[in-house]
């Protein structure tokens, strides 16, 4: 696919271009920093992207205030009432201290159970529940890496979890290592399942070019779901536009 990538600015906002064999321009704005993207038909020039992007500013700044609140939303103080996720379901959490080693548990479905020492701040509690988030993701993937190395025909050498502020996941092809973002623990499992199989499609296709979607269509057929619903958190795989 013939692709053509440049960046250009209007009243202040990067606009990112991307030149392609489309009939319509097709303006998009992405978390989780309210990232401006437009696909733009071949046959049309950088001014009329430019009238566009003023014909659209006020949506445009407004799906950007979205993200930002977004964002801030994410700050947890880590006491007792407030909502975790834990693999797409919400949970309260409860604070308890007392002496003895840190601990994570779900407690009647309902309940995250946090038990930190007397006198624990917002960092300390945030590191005992994140090393457990962790413990959590690294139990779900060999299970997911066991069903879909044989459906996909491709061999993942190593796979890492680790945290990442613009990308779900990644893969660096060569080593055909896997990256995935510890926020992951917090979201359906469907959503887990998604982002390793669209990186491991990228052991067969580097690019997110027209092979790239059929493979993701044969294999995976409701992936827009997931990808939905990772589009309305404050986070984004780097170039899923579309
Ligand atoms: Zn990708």
């Amino acid at each position: 696919m013939n692709t053509d990538l440049h960046q250009i600015e209007v009243r202040g906002i990067p606009i990112e271009i991307v030149r392609k064999d489309i009939k319509n321009l097709h303006l998009g704005v992405y978390p989780p920093n309210g990232r401006v993207r437009a696909a733009v038909p071949l046959r049309l020039d950088d001014e009329a992207v430019r009238l566009a992007v003023v014909a659209r500013l006020g949506w445009i700044r407004r799906q950007q205030e979205r993200f930002a609140a977004q964002v801030r939303q994410s700050q947890r103080e880590m006491v007792s009432g407030e909502s975790h996720y834990v693999q797409g379901q919400r949970y309260r959490l409860h604070v308890i201290e007392q002496d003895g080693p840190p601990s994570v548990g779900v407690r009647n479905r309902t309940t995250l159970e946090l038990r930190v020492r007397p006198g624990s701040d917002r960092e300390q509690r945030e590191a005992v529940l994140y090393a457990w988030y962790r413990r959590q993701l690294r139990a779900q993937i060999p299970p997911l890496l066991a069903k879909w190395q044989p459906i996909l025909g491709v061999n993942v050498v190593d796979w890492r979890i680790k945290k990442m502020k613009t990308r779900w996941g990644s893969c660096t092809i060569e080593a055909r290592r896997i990256w995935l973002n510890l926020e992951l623990a917090k979201k359906p499992p469907a959503c887990l399942e998604y982002i390793l199989v669209h990186e491991m499609i990228h052991l067969l296709e580097r690019h997110h070019n027209e092979r790239f979607q059929t493979l993701m269509e044969r294999f995976l057929p409701n992936w827009q779901m997931a990808r939905d619903v990772l589009n309305r958190a404050p986070l984004a795989h780097e170039d899923w536009g579309y």
